[in-house]
């Protein structure tokens, strides 16, 4: 049976003291009836003095010298007198004593009658006035003494009846001291009991439990939300214990919970700050791809960060060639000399295969990939790979390759959507590097011969010549002019005449330096710019320009008035620092045309 802490801590008590009272009232009981019996002895006692008091009075009336007929004198009569009256007084008391049986009332009667004979003899006796020798007061003296022998030997009765009362009085006595006796043990048995219960209600039942309740707070208290208290009283402790255990549980969850979240919170954070990242290497990207045009610095900015953003040790970009058959490295990170010297097949491995499918390609384990075959140099060590292609106006025109080795991180979806991102920024941005060379070199080149155009000549002529005047180096001019190149046209027509006119410009182009800029100047006139070249130097590549144009067999050249095609050149260096480009235009225009002057196919300085 389980019972609550107040019922435990009341109820022991409470029926102890119930059994306490029991034995309380019954002992009270007890005490009372001896008390009665005591005070009933008393009046025994009180009264057995009064009999024998009643029995010495009557004992001195027939003793010999309370006489009254001895003398008969007047002390003699008053003695006698004040026995008698102090006998009957006496028993008058006896008579009055409380707890009257039937039987001592019987005797009482008896003795009464006895005693008043007894009197009426005495009076009789006391009015007699000489009693000393009278017969009839002696027979009388007789007669009352064998009264007061009655009376006595009657009251002896009363001795009888109070020893009587009081045997059984005693038998009572010693029961009640008896059952004392067991109602003392049985009390101290019960307290002993009772207080051994309390002891053990108390300790297993609350202090046990309580200590229990107190560890078991303070582990859970210390962080441990996984100890649960154990207690099975069935009451308000047991109770609390689960209330706690429950406040324990209710903590753990709230606490994983708040953990989950945290959690959450810190990979939402990284995220973040990855997104943040990678938004701002798109943006450096962007921002680099605005700003440059040159194909080869932007890609290097490209491949720096993304490899910065994406944390990589290896990263390059590849171009398709002309003839879309191989793939070549124009740019990279984390690749030596040789790697940067590879090339790929287009439509082999993975390199190759975006190129075809123009879809970018994450392997997050390349040793299980059908399509990857690693190329010695390039591939060595890797675990992961990213390919994403990049497109031109319609077509594939290279591929960013992110590479991670294998002891470190796999590719997530976040990095491989940033080289997507990059991946078609560059191929927009490579399409317009593209448009703009194209454009550049449209507007600088004449669309006829492929030369330079006038444009360009006049740009460059003043470039080299402020760069000649600045360092005090060499600088020469060569004017070229076709001559009779009116009757070829004449002769042959316009279309022919172009013809010509590219087939000159093809010779000029292969004879002169690399450093030197070849321009069609305007119609059949072409100018020749050559840096670091003295005058004597560039009269010497006239001539052989001359030379290589005369030694040419152009169609249809046997019109022309010497039989062959031939070309005037004038050639002028600059040379005073005050001079400006112009003059030195003028100068080589002036030798070319004496150079017609003189008879033509020709070079003059
Ligand atoms: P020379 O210079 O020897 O004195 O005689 P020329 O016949 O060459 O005389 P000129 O320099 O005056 O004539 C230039 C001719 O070149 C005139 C023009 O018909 C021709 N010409 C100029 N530009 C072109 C061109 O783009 N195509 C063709 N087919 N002919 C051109
Ligand atoms: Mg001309
Ligand atoms: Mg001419």
């Amino acid at each position: 049976m389980k019972l609550g802490v107040s019922k435990k801590l009341i109820g022991v008590p409470g029926i102890g003291l119930t059994l306490f009272l029991v034995l309380a009232i019954f002992s009270y009981i007890n005490l009372n009836s001896f008390s009665s019996i005591q005070k009933r002895n008393d009046e025994l006692a009180k009264k057995e003095n009064l009999i024998t008091d009643l029995q010495r009075f009557i004992h001195k009336i027939l003793m010999p010298p309370n006489d009254y007929l001895i003398t008969g004198d007047k002390k003699e009569r008053e003695n006698f007198a004040h026995l008698v009256t102090e006998a009957a007084s006496t028993f008058e008391k006896i008579r009055l004593s409380g707890g009257r049986t039937s039987e001592e009332i019987a005797i009482a009667d008896e003795v009464e009658k006895r005693f008043i004979e007894l009197q009426q003899k005495a009076m009789v006796l006391l009015s007699t006035e000489n009693p000393v020798g009278n017969k009839e007061a002696a027979m009388l003296m007789e007669e009352m003494d064998a009264f007061a022998e009655s009376v006595v030997s009657k009251v002896e009765k009363f001795h009888d009846l109070i020893k009587r009362e009081l045997d059984v009085h005693n038998e009572r006595i010693s029961k009640i001291s008896t059952w004392s006796y067991r109602i003392f043990i049985s009390l101290t048995f019960v307290a002993l009991v009772g207080m051994v219960l309390m002891i053990l209600i108390v300790t297993r039942g609350v202090v046990r439990p309580i200590l229990e309740l107190e560890k078991g707070a303070k582990i859970i208290g210390q962080g441990n939300l996984e100890y649960r208290i154990k207690i099975e009283t069935g009451d308000e402790i047991e109770r609390l214990g689960e209330e706690f255990n429950n406040m324990a549980q209710f903590l753990k969850e709230k606490i994983n919970e708040v953990k989950e979240y945290s959690e959450k919170l810190k990979r939402t954070n990284l995220q973040m700050e990855q997104n943040i990242l990678h938004l701002y290497t798109l943006y450096n990207i962007s921002k680099t791809l605005a700003t440059t045009l040159e194909m080869e610095k932007l890609l290097k900015q490209v491949v720096e960060n993304v490899s910065q953003a994406l944390k990589l040790h290896r990263i390059n970009v590849m171009l398709i060639n002309n003839d879309r058959t191989e793939m070549y490295i124009i740019s990279g990170i984390g690749m030596n000399k040789k790697a940067m010297e590879i090339r790929c097949k287009v439509g082999e491995g993975v390199y190759g295969w975006t190129v075809l499918t123009g879809h970018a390609e994450v392997i997050n384990d390349v040793s299980k990939h059908s399509r990857f075959k690693p190329i010695q140099g390039l591939d060595d060590d890797i675990g992961y790979l990213i390919c994403a292609p990049f497109k031109g106006r319609d077509q594939v025109i290279g591929v960013i390759n992110a590479y991670r080795l294998g002891r470190e991180e796999p590719f997530d979806k976040a990095s491989f959507d940033l080289l997507t991102a990059v991946a078609t920024q560059v191929g927009i941005t490579l399409e317009n590097v593209r448009l703009f060379e194209e454009t550049k070199t449209l507007s600088i080149t004449d669309s006829m011969t492929s030369l330079y155009n006038y444009r360009y000549f006049m740009e460059c002529l003043n470039e080299e010549f402020e760069r000649a005047k600045r360092y005090k180096r060499p600088l020469s001019l060569i004017m070229i002019d076709i001559d009779f190149f009116k009757q070829y046209n004449d002769a042959h027509g316009h279309p022919k005449g172009d013809e010509l006119l590219r087939n000159i410009a093809e010779i000029f182009k292969k004879t002169m330096r690399k450093s030197d800029t070849v321009a069609r100047y305007g119609g059949e006139e072409f100018t020749v710019i050559l840096p670091e070249t003295g005058k004597e130097m560039a009269f010497t590549m006239a001539e052989r320009l001359r030379k290589e144009v005369e030694a040419n067999d152009f169609e249809c050249a046997e019109t022309q008035p010497s039989g062959r095609l031939t070309i005037s050149l004038g050639v002028a260096s600059y040379s005073e620092e005050s001079e400006s480009f112009e003059e030195v235009i003028k100068r080589a225009d002036n030798a070319l045309y004496r150079a017609k002057e003189e008879g033509r196919n020709r070079a003059c300085m």
